[in-house]
């Protein structure tokens, strides 16, 4: 995998690259624009310029987040409106620096199916005005909190299914939300079964990204809240399967955890925990 961490964009998006670095990060989340606030100033194009050239310098695979008051299943017209509105800008901010995924949580929806076919429709009038665009939303798995939509893997499948252009579409997978959720990633088989449901229903190549997060609270929970990777409830054995997981070896995968100081010390755990090619069985010479 390679692994890096949410990285703040404070002082322009392009010192976000030298945090990453600093942190040994390969790979790195930013939102394009301010996450709490419906307008936010033009990306300049030398910012955009500076953050594309240290990216590639730099081998450093970026993802970004989008903003956390989008809700593209709501039935407030104006909400909707504005949802729409700013996942636009952020895909032709992404397109602008060279950002392949943008991770969106679906939204939230008293009804499930009625909330599910909501957040597809929405899609399709964000695709529409962004013909041809070439980053893609990738919806993440919630913890199902309140009325969150995409707590079950088959929320996000149904949505794909609804969807007119689902090859315009990705999944995120977030480890706390997982466990939060009811799938029990914490071991080894556990985390491998929730991966093979994943590959099934979504197609390895749709699962973009992931966010390496532990639980505050328990199995099923339904909480979400994040902790840092081996502090929280599930341990490491779920962490140590993902992180060998031979088919996600080029998966960019961050840290989301309110501690930006303690990223470089749980980025070199995890790296810890990746092991080794085996080696081969040496076959017995014949004759
Ligand atoms: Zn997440």
């Amino acid at each position: 995998m390679r692994l890096g961490a949410h990285t703040s964009i404070a002082g322009g998006i392009s010192q976000a690259i030298s945090r990453a670095h600093a942190d040994g990060g390969r790979s790195l989340q930013v939102f394009t624009r301010s996450a709490r606030g419906w307008t936010s100033p033009p990306l300049l194009e030398a910012e955009a310029l500076s953050f594309r050239r240290q990216a590639r310098a730099g081998a450093l695979a970026p993802i970004a987040h989008g903003s956390y008051l989008v809700n593209l299943a709501t039935e407030d017209p104006l909400l909707r409106e504005r949802s729409v509105s700013a996942v636009v800008d952020e895909l032709q901010r992404c397109a602008a620096l060279a950002i392949p995924s943008l991770v969106l949580h679906p939204g939230s929806h008293p009804d499930v199916r009625t909330g599910l076919r909501r957040v597809a429709r929405a899609l399709d009038d964000i695709h529409a005005r962004t013909p041809g665009l070439r980053p893609r939303v990738c919806l993440e798995v919630t913890a199902g909190q309140g009325n969150c939509l995409g707590w079950r893997l088959e929320h996000l499948e149904e949505i794909l299914l609804r969807a007119s252009s689902p090859s315009r579409l990705g999944i995120c997978l977030d480890t706390c939300h997982l466990f939060a959720a009811g799938y029990d990633v914490s071991t080894r088989p556990g985390m491998t079964a929730v991966l093979d449901e994943s590959i099934r229903r979504f197609g390895l190549r749709r699962i973009r990204c992931f966010h390496l997060n532990d639980s505050v609270g328990p199995l099923g929970c339904r909480k979400d809240r994040h902790a840092e990777v081996g502090h929280g409830a599930m341990g490491l054995r779920g962490f140590r399967a993902l992180v060998n997981d031979e088919r996600f070896r080029h998966t960019p995968a961050v840290l989301e955890t309110p501690r930006p100081d303690r990223y470089r010390a749980t980025l070199r755990r995890l790296q810890s925990l990746v092991q080794g090619p085996r080696p081969r069985p040496q076959r017995a010479p014949a004759g």
